[in-house]
């Protein structure tokens, strides 16, 4: 039976790279979240005519929500012939910045030697038009599945998720009895099955001084000297702490199977002239001023074996050493975001349903996954308290957000197959056993 189903998605390629070109056209840029609104309606227009239920959702007064850049979500679900699960897939429809070096028009959405090239082909439209595909053949050639499928378009996980997924699950959105199941087609390569991700703190540190002229610095206290002596203790103490935890999550790449801490920015005294990149911006001589202030901040990545106590102490401690032993050193520490580590157990139902469908698939084991950095699991898991659930998709990791973005038809047609694999196995559980 699933024969007829492959035999569909395989006929319904041209409709897929049609489906792919249609979504990266439409340039939902984020920030500040161009076009939402056209592009969850042509999701939702789609799935309509097919016969799903189709609500559209603005994530009010959410970040960056206004009436010129409306949070528009599309949440679509089908009902089968039966109570039963509910299995979701769930694809963020905003797309990073352009940036340069491209020798495609990033929203062309052209195709080219079996790929298609655009800003979002990789990240993730590619994968959401698999999804589609995959549940609407699907539905086509078993339509006495029980239970529902759900698909939903969400904005702002670039910006985390907070008008998207986030507000869906506060509404109950991701949460049993409604949905069971989900699948969240971010691209990980169609032969990998990723089970959660890496935690996230991110902290705003700030040092302090007095402002004085600059020719007579002794006559101040500099808040960057200040801030110097935190980088130099955090190199000669933090780094080689971190660099020495080992997770057994199997994160990639390599280097992110550590604890890592990355300076986002820093910044102290007067703005540089020309520094704001604006055209109007003051582009004269600085004046001499001792610094009263620095600022700096921290994204520190953590590991499922560490607790966010712990990850914050080990930076409040080196900040209260310098304190007791650096003359006039101060300093505050805001929390900025925390996301707790989450990761999905192997034999939970939807891994074991995606694992099947790409031994069958692929002829082959899948890797498993823990993303270096987040994504919208993280709502699901804390919000929804929904723990079944994974990133499965085609698309290169590493071409995310990247120049000459695109994604590979063939990936798109065979994780489509695979996924709906995985809805037979979970709607369809007697069918399989
Ligand atoms: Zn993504």
């Amino acid at each position: 039976m699933q024969d007829a189903v492959d035999r569909r998605i395989d006929g319904s390629r041209d409709e897929l790279v049609t489906l792919t070109q249609a979504l990266v056209r439409i340039p939902t840029i984020n920030p500040p979240g161009d076009a939402y609104t056209p592009c969850a309606q042509l999701i939702g227009d789609r799935l309509k005519r097919f016969g799903f239920d189709v609500d559209y959702v603005r994530a009010h007064d959410t970040p960056g929500d206004s009436d010129r850049y409306p949070r528009t979500n599309v949440i679509a679900r089908f009902e089968g012939k039966r109570p039963g699960k509910t299995i979701h897939f769930n694809s963020h429809i905003d797309v990073v910045e352009v940036g340069s070096g491209w020798t495609f028009d990033p929203f062309g959405g052209e195709a080219c030697d079996g790929k298609i090239y655009g800003r979002g082909t990789c990240d993730m439209k590619g994968g959401l038009a698999a999804s589609i595909i995959a549940a609407e053949c699907y539905i086509a050639e078993r339509p006495d599945f029980s239970g529902a499928i759900e698909i939903s378009g969400t904005v702002d996980e670039e910006s985390g998720g907070f008008g998207g997924v986030a507000h869906l699950a506060s509404k109950g959105l991701f949460s049993k009895p409604r949905v069971d199941h989900v699948i969240i087609p971010e691209p990980l390569n169609k032969d990998r099955i990723c089970l959660g991700h890496r935690g996230v703190w991110w902290a705003q540190i700030e040092t302090f001084g007095v402002q004085a002229h600059g020719s007579m610095p002794f006559l101040g206290d500099c808040a960057i000297r200040h801030m110097g002596a935190v980088l130099n203790a955090f190199e000669a103490d933090l780094y080689p702490q971190l660099a020495a935890k080992r997770t057994n999550m199997p994160v990639v790449p390599e280097g992110a199977k550590q604890s890592t801490l990355n300076i986002n920015s820093i910044h102290g005294g007067e703005n540089e002239p020309g520094s704001s990149g604006k055209p109007d911006d003051y582009d004269g001589l600085p004046s001499p001023n001792v610094p009263d202030s620095c600022s700096m901040i921290i994204d520190r990545r953590f590991l499922i074996e560490e607790d966010l106590a712990t990850v914050k102490r080990e930076v409040t401690g080196i900040l209260d050493a310098l304190k007791a032993d650096r003359e006039q050193f101060d300093y505050t520490i805001k929390d900025i975001m925390e996301v707790l580590p989450t990761m999905t157990e192997r034999d939970a139902p939807v891994v074991k349903a995606v694992r099947d469908g790409i031994r069958d698939v692929l002829g082959q084991e899948p890797d498993y996954v823990i993303s270096p950095g987040t994504y919208d699991q993280k709502h699901i898991a804390r919000i929804g308290h929904l723990h079944d659930c994974i990133a499965y998709g085609p698309g290169i990791l590493d071409l995310a957000h990247m120049a000459d973005e695109y994604v590979g038809i063939d990936d798109m047609i065979q994780s489509a197959k695979v996924m709906a694999r995985a809805i037979e196995r979970l709607l369809h559980p007697a069918a399989t056993c």
